[in-house]
C-alpha cells in the first residue's frame, strides 16, 4: 500500500498547480490522470495558445465575470492568488504573452509552454505523477482515503478532486468528480453545457441556414430586468445555428425556451439612415443594408418581407422602419445547444455551499473540490483557466496548512 499526503485525482489546469503549490510546500503529493496526454483542455485552448487569464478580472467583484448559483463564492481564492500572481509565473518560465481584446492574454507560441510549466513545477515540488491511471473505488476509513487504482492501492489522509467538468468527452472528460460527490453525500447543482453554441431549427431559421461561416460584430441579450445579461461581441453563423463569442457568452446565461435578442447593426443609426438612402438611391435595399451588415446577411434578410425586396427610393416609410426595426431587435428562440461535444464549459457542479471558500474542503473532512468541477463558471476570456490556478493555488496551501 502506498502512502502519499495527498492524492489530487485530475492533472489538468487545477489539478496540475494545485499538485506543484502543495509540493513545492513539502507536501508529498500523488497526481493521478486516467488519461495517457494530461492536460488536453490546456493543449487545445485559446485556439492552441492558451488564453490563461484576463487583466480585467477584479477578484473584489467576481460576479462581473463568473456565475454559479453564488458567484462571489471564488472573491477569496481570486484575490489570494490574482492574474497578476499567475502572470509573474509565466514571466519566470520566460514565457511570451500578448494582450488581445478585453484584457485577454494569450501565448505567443504554443500552448504547450504552459503545460511544460506547470509540469516543471510539479517536478520542483517532488510531485508523483501516474498516468494513465484509473480510480476505481474511493473509501474512507480510520485512516484516511482509500484508492483502488490500476497501479494498486494508495492510503492518504487528504484527496483533491480536480476532475474538471462533461465539456468534450473525446479528449478525457467524465463525471467522476460529480460521482464521488454524490458517494460522500456532497450536494451538486445539476451540470449543464455553457460556452456553448446555440442551434436553430424549423422554417424560422431556413433563411439563414446557407449564411454558415458569417461573422459580424453584433450586441446579444437574454434574460429580462435583473436577470437580463448583454455583450457585445462576434457572432458567428454556422450550419446548425450561431456561435463565436457573442453567443458563447450568452449561452451561459440563457435558459432553455427562452428567446436571445440580436442588434445586428450595433451603432448604426438605422431609422434615419435607411430614410436618407431613400432620398438619394435608386439601389434594391438590400443593396444599401450592405453598408452596415455583410452583403451575404442582408440579401438573406430581405427575404423575410417582400416590403424589403425593392429599390429603397420605392420603399414605404413603413416598411423601412420596420426593417431598421428587426435588425436591431432580432429575436429568436434557440432549440437548443452543441451540448457537451462543443461546450467549452460545463457550468453547476459541486455546490459552493458545501465546501470553504478558503480550502475549497468539504463538508465531507479531507475531501477537495477544485476547477472547473465546482460550481464556479467564468466568461469567455481566460476567466476560467484563472479559477483553475486560484482554486488550485487555495487548495495547495491548506494542504500544507493541514
Ligand atoms: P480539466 O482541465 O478539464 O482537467 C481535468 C483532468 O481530469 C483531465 O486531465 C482529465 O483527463 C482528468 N480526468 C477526468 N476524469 C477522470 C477520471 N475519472 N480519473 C482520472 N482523471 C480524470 N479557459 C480559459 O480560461 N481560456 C481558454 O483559452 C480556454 N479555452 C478552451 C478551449 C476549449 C476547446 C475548451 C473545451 C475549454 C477551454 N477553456 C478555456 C476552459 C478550460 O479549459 C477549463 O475551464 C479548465 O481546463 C478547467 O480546469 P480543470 O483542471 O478543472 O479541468
Amino acid at each position: 500500500m502506498e502512502r502519499f499526503d495527498a492524492v489530487v485525482i485530475g492533472a489538468g489546469a487545477a489539478g496540475l498547480f494545485c499538485a506543484s503549490v502543495a509540493g513545492q510546500l513539502g507536501v508529498k503529493v500523488l497526481l493521478l490522470d486516467h488519461s495517457e496526454r494530461i492536460a488536453e483542455k490546456i493543449r487545445i485552448s485559446g485556439g492552441g495558445r492558451c488564453n490563461f487569464t484576463n487583466r480585467d478580472l477584479d477578484p473584489r467583484a467576481p460576479h462581473k465575470h463568473f456565475l454559479g448559483e453564488n458567484p462571489n463564492f471564488c472573491r477569496s481564492a481570486l484575490s489570494r492568488y490574482t492574474a497578476t500572481d499567475f502572470i509573474d509565473l509565466v514571466r519566470r518560465h520566460g514565457i511570451a504573452f500578448h494582450e488581445k481584446h478585453k484584457g485577454q492574454l494569450f501565448g505567443d507560441r504554443s500552448s504547450e509552454d504552459f503545460i511544460r510549466m506547470l509540469i516543471a513545477e510539479c517536478d520542483a515540488g517532488g510531485v508523483t505523477r501516474w498516468q494513465p491511471c484509473r480510480v476505481a473505488a474511493v473509501r474512507h476509513g480510520a485512516e484516511g482515503y482509500e484508492l483502488d487504482t490500476d497501479r494498486g492501492p494508495v492510503r492518504a489522509p487528504r484527496v483533491v478532486i480536480a476532475t474538471g467538468g462533461l465539456s468534450i468527452p473525446k479528449i478525457g472528460a467524465t463525471d467522476f468528480g460529480y460521482r464521488i460527490a454524490r458517494q460522500f453525500g456532497v450536494r451538486i447543482i445539476e451540470p449543464r453545457p455553457a460556452l456553448v453554441p446555440l442551434t436553430f431549427e424549423g422554417e424560422d431559421w431556413a433563411p439563414y441556414s446557407g449564411l454558415a461561416g458569417l461573422s459580424l460584430p453584433v450586441r446579444i441579450a437574454t434574460g429580462a430586468k435583473k436577470a437580463a445579461m448583454a455583450f457585445d461581441e462576434d457572432l458567428l453563423f454556422t450550419h446548425r445555428g450561431l456561435s463565436g463569442p457573442a453567443v458563447l457568452q450568452i449561452s451561459s446565461y440563457w435558459q432553455p425556451g427562452t428567446p436571445i435578442r440580436i442588434d445586428l447593426a450595433p451603432g448604426a443609426q438605422l431609422p434615419s439612415a435607411l430614410q436618407q438612402a431613400k432620398g438619394r438611391s435608386r439601389k434594391l435595399l438590400a443593396n444599401e443594408l450592405a453598408a452596415w451588415v455583410p452583403a451575404r446577411l442582408a440579401d438573406a434578410w430581405v427575404q423575410r418581407d417582400p416590403a424589403w425586396q425593392r429599390p429603397v427610393n420605392e420603399a414605404a416609410d413603413k416598411a423601412l422602419a420596420s426593417l431598421a426595426e428587426a435588425l436591431a431587435n432580432w429575436e429568436l428562440v434557440p432549440s437548443g445547444s452543441e451540448g457537451y461535444r462543443k461546450a467549452e464549459v460545463t457550468a453547476g457542479g459541486v455546490d459552493t455551499r458545501e465546501l470553504s471558500s478558503q480550502t475549497l474542503e468539504s463538508r465531507q473532512p479531507g475531501l477537495y473540490f477544485i476547477g472547473e468541477v465546482v460550481d464556479v463558471t467564468g466568461w469567455l476570456g481566460g476567466y476560467n483557466f484563472q479559477w483553475a490556478w486560484s482554486s488550485g493555488w487555495a487548495c495547495g496551501q491548506a494542504l500544507a496548512a493541514a
